[in-house]
């Protein structure tokens, strides 16, 4: 893709999928890399109510290079950053937190981490009073989702491989929106280069994923269009998929929860 349609894709996206309009406010999940910190500059500069939301995970060093490059970025295109510290909140680092589940479960880092994070950001958005978060989820991440799930029989579970999420009408639920969700891995650090995107290179030193990394090396053997039919093909599969409309709340936590104790509260009890 050359870099100059990216906006336009985007643009695109957002309409066809009705991501987010005007009236929104729009909480952008920012980890420092090249990705959220592309859908920030690009949303703010749609003209979208943007904010910045990042959760400092106390990695020691690299979440302190992660919120340098947040704050500075939100500086410069005069976004206001709500930053939630694990630390502070948790009494611990992610870590910290992990090491515990681990002990107890067999789990990789990234599945544990992620089911956090989530839990955060929805939770932290709902009393932001946002109207929706936007992720950084591209091209890449989401061919790769399909893929590990197609290759471990959990096909279900790509049902959240579309570039909203969450639109079951629920009041403690913000729906999660990918505006980046067309748009090649490769393309999208061009673009972020290109326009001089505050953002660091450096990946997450605890991003240990083997099964991810093993498809992620598999899929860069294929081209775009490629990656483009696997995602696509989901979306089409999982067009008349009807996630249960049926809401229920963690028993523990009090969140938004497909069974009575949602993920989060069965991981870490109710450490948070
Ligand atoms: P990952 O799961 O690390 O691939 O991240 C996917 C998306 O989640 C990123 O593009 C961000 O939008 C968001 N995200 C990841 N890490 C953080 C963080 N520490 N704080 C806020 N948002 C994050
Ligand atoms: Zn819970």
């Amino acid at each position: 893709m050359n870099i100059k349609q990216i906006p336009n894709k985007v643009k695109q996206t957002i309409e066809k999928y009705k991501l987010c309009s005007k009236k929104d406010k729009v909480l952008v999940a920012l980890s420092g890399g090249k990705d959220s910190s592309s859908v920030l500059y690009l949303l703010k500069k749609f003209g979208y109510k943007v904010e910045g939301f990042h959760i400092n995970l106390g990695i020691s060093g690299y979440s302190e290079r992660c919120l340098d490059s947040i704050r500075k970025l939100c500086d410069e295109l005069d976004v206001k950053l709500h930053v939630y510290e694990m630390r502070k909140e948790q009494g611990g680092s992610m870590c910290y937190i992990r090491t515990g589940v681990q002990s107890k479960e067999k789990l990789n880092n990234c599945a544990v981490c992620g089911v956090v994070k989530k839990w955060v950001m929805n939770k932290e958005a709902r009393k932001l009073k946002a109207d929706k978060i936007a992720t950084g989820h591209n091209l890449d991440d989401e061919a790769q989702t399909v893929l590990m799930n197609f290759f471990k029989g959990n096909l279900d579970l790509s049902i959240n491989s579309k570039p909203i999420v969450g639109v079951v009408v629920d009041k403690k639920f913000v729906p999660r929106i990918k505006p980046l969700f067309f748009i090649p891995e490769d393309d999208v650090r061009t673009f972020a280069l290109d326009k001089k995107i505050e953002h660091i290179s450096e990946p997450c030193p605890c991003a240990l994923d083997s099964y991810r990394i093993k498809t992620r090396k598999f899929l860069n053997t294929v081209d775009g269009k490629e990656k483009l039919n696997i995602v696509n093909n989901n979306l089409e599969m999982m067009k008349d998929k009807k996630v249960s409309s049926e809401v229920k709340y963690c028993e523990v936590c009090g969140e938004p929860s497909r069974g009575e104790i949602c993920k989060k509260c069965k991981m870490l009890g109710s450490k948070i």
